[in-house]
């Protein structure tokens, strides 16, 4: 049996419509034979949203309480997918990042990966859990609420796959791979089909955010191949890995 890491990014749960989206692709991969678990951003706009309101509130809030707050939008897109998921007949588990000792340095915000203990997460697959994951947040050393940085799920997604020594690590996004230029703003981009860590570190740095910059420094570190795919087609994505010279 394999294991895949399979993260939607908050445009592909951004509705009901969409949950049930993602909810079938994760269905028919788990029927496939393989170990499934699902890394998720907040739905839709959720994170600004919240940002917004803090800000209505307090424009010099705490970082501790804004990942209280923000952690919260990844909280509420586990649960729907999970009951997504169940509603379409599978048995699937949410588990927030405390719960998978998800444990990181205390810069709230922006805060760095420690350790990432992966028991708890195996032992809902022995169980046959399709396991849900909230991407983005994690927990300090004194039980503190952190968060990683906007584009963060992308990063959380790549830690458990490194962790896991998962089979396959896919980002599913609205575009169908990693283009030369944004291809919502330049239709003439060209899409890679294969692309090396550090090109792909040269694109983020530069403030392309299909994958987050982090994330794919820790690809790089652990050698998780990272697969970039369309949750909208079927188009072939791209694949980010150390065997590539692009
Ligand atoms: P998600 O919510 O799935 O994490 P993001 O919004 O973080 O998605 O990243 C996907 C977006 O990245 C696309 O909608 C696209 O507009 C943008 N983007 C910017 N530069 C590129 C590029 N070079 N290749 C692909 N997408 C890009
Ligand atoms: N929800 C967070 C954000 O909007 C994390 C993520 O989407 O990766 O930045
Ligand atoms: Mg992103």
């Amino acid at each position: 049996m394999s294991l895949k890491v399979l993260k939607f990014g908050g445009s592909s749960v951004a509705n009901k419509t969409l949950l049930f989206k993602v909810a079938n692709i994760i269905i028919n991969q788990y029927l496939s034979g393989n170990d499934i678990v699902a890394v998720v951003s907040a739905q839709g706009k959720t994170t600004n949203e919240l940002v917004k309101k803090s800000q209505e509130i307090n424009e010099f809030a705490s970082a501790r309480e804004m990942d209280v707050l923000l952690s919260t939008g990844e909280q509420a897109s586990v649960a729907l997918l999970c009951m997504a998921v169940e509603k379409l007949g599978f048995k699937a588990i949410s588990l927030l990042g405390w719960q998978i000792g998800f444990g990181t340095d205390s810069e709230h915000q922006n805060a760095r990966i420690k350790r990432l203990t992966t028991k708890r997460i195996r032992k809902e697959l022995k169980k046959n859990n399709i396991v849900i994951v909230a991407g983005f947040q994690g927990i300090n050393d004194w039980e503190d609420i952190t968060t990683l940085g906007r584009g963060g799920s992308d990063t959380s997604a790549v830690a458990i796959s490194a962790a896991m020594n998962a089979d396959a690590c896919v980002i599913y996004t609205d575009v169908d791979g990693v283009y030369d230029m944004d291809p919502n703003k330049f239709p003439n981009a060209k899409k890679f089909s294969k692309i090396s860590y550090d090109f792909m570190l040269d694109l983020t740095a530069s403030g392309t955010k299909v994958l987050n910059h982090r994330a794919v420094e820790m690809a790089k570190k652990y050698s998780v191949e990272i697969k970039v795919l369309s949750t909208f087609t079927e188009n072939e994505g791209t694949i980010v890995s150390g065997r590539v010279h692009k």
